[in-house]
């Protein structure tokens, strides 16, 4: 259940619900509402005699299992990561090659996706490789680079871990911890960073259902971190011709599910290069938050992913028109904007009559 907490509640009501919740043996959480409040989700049920304790406002018998990232828990959540807000209203451009591949090539990069609009820099330095031959990323010297790129460029950084073990490591050298597809239901790697004080960008696995990534989001959030963006980065479907199928409909979607936000990696989600730039407006007109791009100086030798990554040029060309799209759609869900399309529809009499004949 969520027990919604006005701003000026009385801490020993906190504390009256944390032991009722505790002698139950029931899990608990607690995060901040949006609105100056807090929310405490319960794995439980309490009872009702909770809305008597001084600043209680709500109390919600949430059954899904999800329920500190579900829409009810709170108001849209916009995560920061360094001084980038993702969640905020404008699309956030992540950019950057797959891999780390030397510490010049990663400042470069970082400068180029820069200029072109990007505002959070990528690399991977620990990479899940379908083949055990593949390059495995550069460890830690990678991670040296990227930090070195982030000094060079003043953008913040994401980069992927891979073992809970590894989780104190990356976090030192980066702004936002990427659990990627095929980590997404890596139990103890998602309880780890849930208690790091790290944003955390979970990208979908390629065969789980919207159900399952939100529960992915909740182990993170169960354990006390509420800074969680999600990532749509295709799913496997049965045509070979391509890597992936991005799933947009999860985009609208989650967002009626979750005040979480939602971004988009049309990368990975095609495959393919020349289907990158019309996927991230489809992306962006599906209502992203935001866009994952693989880019790189020179794609056919980049050291991992090259057919599905793009050039500093083609990532600008993104960014300014992924705005127009975005600008273009702006208010679009909104009620008055829904009554405005309505009256396309209604037909005056005549028509009616002509269109019946
Ligand atoms: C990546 O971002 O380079 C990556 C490996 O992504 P995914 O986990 O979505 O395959
Ligand atoms: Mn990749």
């Amino acid at each position: 259940m969520l027990i919604t907490l006005s701003p000026n509640t009385p801490p020993t009501t906190r504390a009256a619900v944390l032991a009722a919740a505790l002698e139950r043996g029931f899990q608990v959480q607690s995060m901040d509402n949006g609105r100056g409040g807090s929310v405490i989700g319960v794995a439980g049920s309490l009872g009702h005699d909770l809305l008597e304790l001084p600043g209680v406002e709500s109390v919600q018998t949430v059954h899904k299992p999800y329920m500190l990232a579900s829409r009810e828990a709170r108001s849209t959540s916009v995560v920061m990561v360094g001084d980038v807000a993702i969640g905020a209203g404008t699309p956030v451009v992540m950019a950057g090659p797959c891999s780390i591949e030397s510490e010049a090539a990663q400042i470069a990069i970082a400068l180029d996706v820069k200029r072109a609009g990007a505002t959070i820099l990528r690399g991977g330095a620990f990479k899940p490789r379908s083949s055990p031959y593949s390059f495995q990323g550069m460890g830690e010297d990678g991670l040296r680079a990227l930090a070195t790129a982030r000094q060079a460029s003043g953008l913040p950084v994401v980069t992927e871990v891979m073992e809970p073990e590894q989780v104190d490591l990356v976090a030192e050298y980066t702004d936002m911890l990427q659990i990627g597809s095929r980590n997404m239901a890596n139990f103890p790697l998602l309880k780890r960073v849930g208690r790091s004080n790290v944003p955390v960008l979970l990208k979908r696995g390629f065969a789980a259902t919207q159900e399952e990534f939100l529960m992915s989001a909740e182990y993170i959030m169960a354990g006390g971190n509420p800074d969680v963006v999600l990532c749509e980065r295709g799913i496997r479907a049965f045509d070979s011709a391509f890597r992936f199928t991005l799933d947009l409909n999860v985009v609208p979607s989650l967002r009626e599910l979750t005040h979480l936000p939602v971004m988009v990696d049309p990368s990975h989600g095609t495959g393919r290069r020349s289907l990158v730039g019309r996927m991230a407006m489809a992306g962006i007109a599906a209502g992203a938050d935001g866009l994952m791009l693989e880019v790189h100086p020179d794609p056919d030798n980049a050291l991992s992913d090259g057919y599905q990554t793009i050039t500093p040029d083609e990532l600008a060309h993104i960014c300014r028109r992924g705005a127009a799209v975005h600008d273009a759609l702006r208010g679009f869900d909104e009620q008055d904007e829904l009554a405005s399309i309505a009256t396309f529809d209604t037909l005056d009499e005549g028509a009616e009559v002509a269109l019946s004949a």
